[in-house]
């Protein structure tokens, strides 16, 4: 077979898409995705047919994998999320879905007999993914920031204290980045002297960078969590999506069978995993290193502050909550909604000021959003 001999109408089309994907990259501020990102080092690990299939711990008769350096990420996060030391265990997943899916399937395992609680805000793949589970749930109210309601929850709790409790907590809810607080949640808990629970954290996006902010939001092992999943191409940025897990490893020995098939374990959710990924992942944390993640947050943090500012001095009512870096504001014009691509739920937009954005695009998004208003009050 030949290879690499396209029609020249084919070439064309693969040049088209490249065109495109680099002018819809530059106006990307409505979607939580990294852009900076330079993996061109690792371009040649496309032509092997990597494959981390099993278990990241546990050595596969497939020898053409990245095993070792999926451990060195997860020993990053692991340490980061202050995950117990000599009882942690995880592995690169293909997001931050399926990362809690695999809480949620370890929670379960522990506490058949348990009530998932998370809030409106919760992502929506999880819904389908407690249906997937067969898990009773109950949906909790929201605080108008979109951070989980406490009262509420406790009360619920309460009705059903019978029941072990499953918490599904979001540390940065997709459109408004509120962190329900672990810490918060663990002593309701505590007050209403539940014997038997399990949390787990949604730190699909802020998970990532929670740790550098101070003070610390109650959000990991040590504030109570008992797994957490992040994406890896949001924060952090990848060319292909992907997310760790973070469990604990006595947890996740209820679940792990050998398989002789494969030399490894059985003890993920897909048989075949990515190994590129991890590599990914594993670049951009030896190459930033701890300090080198803090400034992405820092940088990230003093854009959205900026934003905020920026809209409010054109008389737009852009809010944010505290140590995020996602801006809410009311719908702008159609124009601009979808140039930026910003993504919109009852009346709302939000920008995310990803590590990639420059005070220079929040200019012109602001500059757009301050025209077409004057336009408006004009016509
Ligand atoms: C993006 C997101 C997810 C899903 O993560 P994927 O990596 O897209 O699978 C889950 N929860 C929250 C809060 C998110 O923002």
């Amino acid at each position: 077979m030949e290879l690499n001999n396209l029609s020249a109408e084919n070439a064309a089309k693969l040049k088209d898409l490249m065109e495109r994907l680099i002018a819809d990259s530059a106006l990307m501020l409505g979607y939580p995705v990294s852009k900076d990102f330079d993996y061109a080092e690792l371009a040649g690990f496309l032509n092997f047919p990597i494959n981390n299939l099993g278990d990241p711990f546990v050595a596969s008769t497939y020898n053409i994998g990245t095993r070792e350096m999926e451990r060195e990420v997860l020993e990053f996060f692991a340490e980061l999320f202050r995950a117990p030391q000599n009882n942690w265990w995880g592995y690169v997943t293909n997001g931050g879905s399926e990362g809690n899916l695999y809480g949620l399937y370890l929670a379960r395992e522990i506490h058949p007999k348990g009530m998932v609680y998370f809030s409106q805000a919760t992502h929506y793949s999880v819904q389908k993914n407690l249906h997937l589970l067969n898990m009773p749930n109950i949906v909790i109210r929201t605080q108008a920031s979109g951070e989980i309601d406490y009262e509420d929850l406790r009360d619920t709790i309460k009705m059903n204290r019978h029941m072990p409790v499953i918490i599904f907590a979001n540390i940065g809810t997709t459109m408004t980045e509120a962190r329900d607080d672990v810490s918060k949640i663990k002593q309701i808990l505590q007050e209403l002297a539940i014997q038997h629970y399990y949390i787990h954290a949604d730190g699909a996006l802020s998970g990532s960078y929670s740790a550098f902010i101070e003070p610390r939001p109650a959000f990991d092992f040590a504030d109570g969590a008992d797994s957490i999943a992040i994406s890896g191409h949001k924060f952090i940025g990848s060319p292909i999506p992907c997310g760790v897990v973070v469990v604990k490893k006595n947890n996740r020995d209820r679940i792990a069978r050998s398989v002789s098939y494969t030399g490894s374990m059985d003890t993920t959710i897909t048989g075949s995993r990515n190994g590129h990924t991890p590599l990914f992942l594993w670049y951009m944390i030896k190459s930033l290193g701890l300090e080198g993640f803090k400034k992405r947050a820092l940088h990230s943090l003093e854009i959205a502050a900026y934003a905020e500012m920026r809209l409010k001095e054109i008389g737009v009512n852009a809010w944010r909550n505290p140590d995020s870096i996602t801006v809410n504001l009311p719908e702008p014009a159609p124009q601009v909604r979808v140039k930026w691509q910003l993504a919109l739920e009852n009346g709302w937009c939000h920008i995310i000021c990803m590590p990639n954005v420059t005070k220079h695009q929040i200019d012109q998004l602001v500059g757009e959003i301050a025209e077409a208003n004057v336009m408006l009050s004009v016509s």
